[in-house]
Order: C-alpha cells, then structure tokens, then sequence
C-alpha cells in the first residue's frame, strides 16, 4: 500500500486476522468504522472486548458459557442420558436451531486429523469418556460428514463400545464433505432422526 496512516494500517491489520477477510474487505470494513460515530465505534469496539472477557468454556461439555457450566447443561428438561458429540460450539447452535433434540451435548473442539498433527488427545475424548461412564444411555456422533469426522466418530465409537452405552451416527442426508454448521434446518432434522448405530 502507498500510503496508510499508522493508526488506520493497524486497524486494517486487526480486521484481516478475521476468517474469511481478505485485505480488501479489511480495508473497506476500517473505512466503515472510521466513518461512524464515536460513540457507535467505542460500543462495537466494547462488546468484542466484553464479550470476549465473559465467555468461557462450560467445564462439563465444552460449550460456551459465561459460567462453570452452561445453561444446556444446567437445564432439568433436558435429556441427561443422551449427549449428541459436535466438533465446536458452533455445531451446537446449529443442533439447537432444529428444536427436535433435547439431550445434552459435547464439544470436542476439533477432530482427529493426522495430516494436521491432530491426535485423539488433542481433542476432549478422554472427558466424554468420563461423563458417559455416569449413566449415559445413548451418544450421538454428528461430527461432520468428511474424511475427519468419520474417522473421529468411528474411533470415539470403538471406546464407547466397551462401555455398554449405544453410539449412533447421523444420517447421510449431511452430504459428505458438508458441514454440520452450513447445513438447512430440515436436513439435519433429518440427519438426526435417521441416525444408525455403531
Ligand atoms: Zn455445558
């Protein structure tokens, strides 16, 4: 770039550290915020910070959370003999979009990839292990559909086995490669309803 101010350079610079934000909608994004009022950019720049500083990890399944525990884990109607495995947070917003499953969740935080040194311990297994040893009925695999998630699914599955506990995979109305998190509601309503066991 020719010419930039420092201070507006830095702004460009934080702003394409966002996924998905090449330099150029860093550059329009900046110029957005440099054209909006004080007080609008001082609320944006606040709830990032703030929102940031609350949120925390739910120390039972790994959800976000702005305390120990999350309010899904925290519910007495929900379904606490069936937890539903997600790669991230995300994926659980999605499952809740559907308002078809009621039993609790757990967030893995990534799936096993070895081609990204990714390893069974780098993922929260050893916690689900832990909490389906406390009278879990049923685990419902819905990592997603590609080469990864069906590997995640099928070794956390070979755990779970000798644990007496029923593992089932979702349906393939996922299309693979799909993501959990991109998918229309219907489908994976779909998805759910048409999982098989492991
Ligand atoms: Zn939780």
């Amino acid at each position: 770039m020719a010419y930039m101010l420092e201070s507006v350079q830095k702004l460009i610079n934080q702003l394409s550290k966002l996924p998905g934000v090449g330099i150029k909608t860093a550059q329009r994004l900046a110029f957005f915020i440099l054209g909006m009022e004080e007080g609008e950019a001082k609320e944006l720049g606040e709830t990032i910070y703030l929102t940031r500083k609350k949120i925390r990890y739910c120390n039972i399944c790994g959800n976000i959370s702005e305390g120990e525990a999350c309010p899904l884990c925290l519910d007495p109607k929900r379904d606490s003999a069936t937890i539903c495995v997600v790669r991230d947070a995300r994926d659980v917003m999605a499952m809740e979009k559907i308002r078809e499953y009621r039993g609790l969740y757990h967030v893995l935080h990534g799936t096993i990839s070895p081609m990204d040194g990714i390893g069974p311990d780098d993922i929260r297994i050893k916690e689900l292990i832990e909490r389906v040893k406390n009278g879990i009925a049923e685990v419902i695999m819905a990592t997603n559909p590609d080469v990864e998630g069906e590997a995640t699914a099928i070794y956390i599955s070979k755990l779970l086995k000798p644990l007496g506990v029923k593992v089932t995979r979702i349906a393939h109305g996922v299309p693979i490669g799909g993501d959990i998190e991109y998918i229309d509601e219907v489908t994976l309503m779909k998805a759910m309803e048409g999982r098989r066991e492991l």
